[in-house]
């Protein structure tokens, strides 16, 4: 916890007010000075975590792992759990509450800490759905039905909701709200990148230069698609019906042995690392890889006279030990539902006045509204 203590003791610099509880703050954004419209964009980076479910080790290790390290280094981070994205598929509203404290448990446990990042809920921040509504203008529906994850689920069902072809462009918005120049995400979200850089050419194209154009960060360590452990030609999901698929930040030494036995790999008993021809047995390279920073051609050397079974064990115990420290840190925040709460009132109180000098200029660019931008942007200065 000593990072959250640190973050605490930051904000009594910077704020008003610390209740007595020592975990219950009240963070201020009085004194945040608030983004330049013009000039250089600051040096930010934003990304979003749907609260579908607990977060597994393929959101840690492809882009939360990454938030932190460009905290530390620091670039601005601001990461939102985003709720508006998830309500694409039906969620029960009591499991949605429960799912967005785990993830901001889950994203705190990890390191993210409040007093240098901006942690919200998207739906706090209500101009991530205006400027999607906005920039809902700019894009066609040809190129929106045409995109990979829209198709596939339109393929599955026969009455496809609107906000499953718009929730690219909810993501193309909550990048622009911010002016975010980098985008840490896995591979799954390259092509809805692609689809923001060119509304951003569109706007500019139209509108004049608001925005710089997003660029996706992946991991560098081939984890920016971990495979589903139960079929290794699909990607590790939250909304993965087998729970077996996926390793959770929360899972206990014993379920996470469990999914590693279980694992589905093939016929060979020997340790290799060929992803194209033999993905299940890769996937436990990388794990073990990313549960103990090995490079494949090292992991497979230790894995050196083990069968695929006797390795399982191997990776099984690795990553019991990188994640263990994490979920127990999870665990304790999780137990304290108003520390995570303030957290997350708190950076959407700064995420909304961000969020206000772009709109502020959206509205002066495409002529909206006269006089009511003026009216926003002074109150999110005051
Ligand atoms: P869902 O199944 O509900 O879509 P998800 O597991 O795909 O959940 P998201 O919240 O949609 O998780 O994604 C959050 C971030 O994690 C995104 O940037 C996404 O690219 C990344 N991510 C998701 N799954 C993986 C994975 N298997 N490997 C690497 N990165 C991943
Ligand atoms: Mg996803």
């Amino acid at each position: 916890m000593e990072f959250i203590r640190r973050s605490l003791i930051h904000c009594k610099r910077r704020t008003h007010s610390i209740g007595t509880n020592s975990w219950r703050c009240n963070y201020s954004v009085k004194k945040e000075k608030v983004p330049l419209a013009e000039g250089p964009f600051p040096r930010r980076v934003v990304t979003g975590l749907q609260p579908t479910g607990a977060l597994h080790i393929g959101n840690y290790f492809g882009v939360l792992r990454r938030c932190v390290q460009l905290q530390d280094q620091g670039d601005d981070l601001m990461l939102f759990i985003a709720d508006l994205h998830a309500l694409t598929t039906y969620q029960d509203p009591s499991a949605l509450q429960d799912n967005i404290l785990d993830v901001a448990a889950s994203a705190l446990a990890a390191g993210v800490d409040p007093a240098r990042s901006v942690l919200f809920v998207q739906s706090a921040v209500p101009r991530h759905a205006e400027l999607c509504w906005l920039l809902a203008c700019l894009a066609s529906h040809a190129r929106l039905a045409h995109l990979p994850q829209y198709k596939e689920r339109a393929q599955n069902n026969k009455e496809v909701g609107v906000g499953l072809l718009l929730y690219p462009v909810l993501q193309a918005a909550d990048v622009l709200l911010y002016r975010a120049a980098r985008v840490p995400v896995g591979a799954d979200q390259l092509q809805h990148l692609q689809l923001c850089a060119q509304l951003v050419k569109t706007f500019h194209h139209r509108y004049g230069r608001l925005f710089p154009v997003p660029q996706p960060l992946l991991p560098e360590d081939g984890c920016d698609r971990l495979r589903s452990l139960r079929d290794p030609s699909k990607k590790m999901s939250k909304s993965d019906p087998d729970p077996k698929s996926r390793i959770l930040l929360t899972d206990s030494d014993e379920v996470i042995t469990l999914k590693v036995r279980k694992a589905v790999t093939d016929c060979n008993p020997k340790v290799t690392f060929e992803p194209e021809s033999r993905p299940g047995v890769a996937n436990l390279v990388l794990l073990h890889c990313l549960a103990c920073d090995l490079l494949p051609e090292e992991a497979v050397e230790e894995a050196d006279g083990l069968t695929t079974a006797q390795y399982k064990a191997v990776v099984a115990r690795a990553l019991c030990a990188r994640l263990g420290p994490m979920r127990a840190r999870a665990l304790e925040l999780r137990a304290q539902p108003r520390l995570l709460r303030d957290v997350l009132r708190a950076g959407a109180t700064r995420a909304r006045a961000r969020a206000d000098v772009t709109l502020h200029d959206v509205h002066a660019a495409l002529g909206l509204a006269p006089g009511s931008a003026d009216r926003t942007l002074r109150a999110a200065n005051e």
